[in-house]
């Protein structure tokens, strides 16, 4: 299981141990001076499967990990907000298009032993205009024999591309959960 370095106490900046804290049975960061516990969980990440007739929108990222490959536009749930909310903010500032989000999530990854989930939700577009914000240098739409297999940033992002062309080819879309093992970038 990964997990983040911590040096100094979040509480008193003093340094911290990794130790089993009393009545726990997994190593944690615990403050040597206020004994101060840093847990440390799962996070979410939320996004989009924007759809247009029978394609699917991709964005190009511009930045690292995996600049100049493809990916779905999502990103980090931010507190406060809900999966659906933090779905669509990333879907706007990524690809800059406009649509009407499901109400209910499309598929939920579960990576919690990489540290994260991903939840996405089937975005239906309400015209073919993009305008990709910085972390995009084009986003494009693509028919299921028009992606770009081999030059898709994650794997995550490769079985729901996936899992959704299944689907579309059947006429329904159920919710899918899956615990996934194969982790980051897929090239
Ligand atoms: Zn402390």
């Amino acid at each position: 299981m990964p997990f983040d370095k911590i040096k100094f106490c979040s509480q008193c900046g003093s340094s911290v141990k990794r130790i089993v804290p009393s009545g726990e049975h997994l190593e944690r960061y615990v403050c040597s001076k206020c004994g101060h516990i840093h847990y440390q969980n799962p996070t979410n990440i939320v996004g989009c499967i924007p759809v247009w007739k029978d394609e699917v929108l991709l964005c190009l990222r511009a930045i690292e990990p995996m600049k100049n490959y493809w990916t779905l536009p999502a990103g980090h749930q931010e507190l406060g907000e809900s999966t659906r909310d933090g779905a669509a903010r990333e879907t706007i500032e990524e690809a800059g298009i406009e649509f009407k989000i499901a109400r209910n999530p499309y598929a939920y990854i579960d990576l919690g032993k990489f540290g994260h989930s991903h939840v996405y939700y089937l975005a239906h577009m309400t015209s073919e205009q993009c305008a990709p914000g910085e972390e995009t240098i084009e986003a494009k739409l693509f028919s299921f024999d028009e992606i770009p297999w081999d030059r898709i940033a994650f794997h995550s992002v490769h079985k729901v591309l996936r899992l959704y062309f299944e689907d579309l080819e059947k006429g329904h879309f159920p919710f899918h959960y899956l615990e996934y093992h194969q982790h980051g970038p897929f090239a």
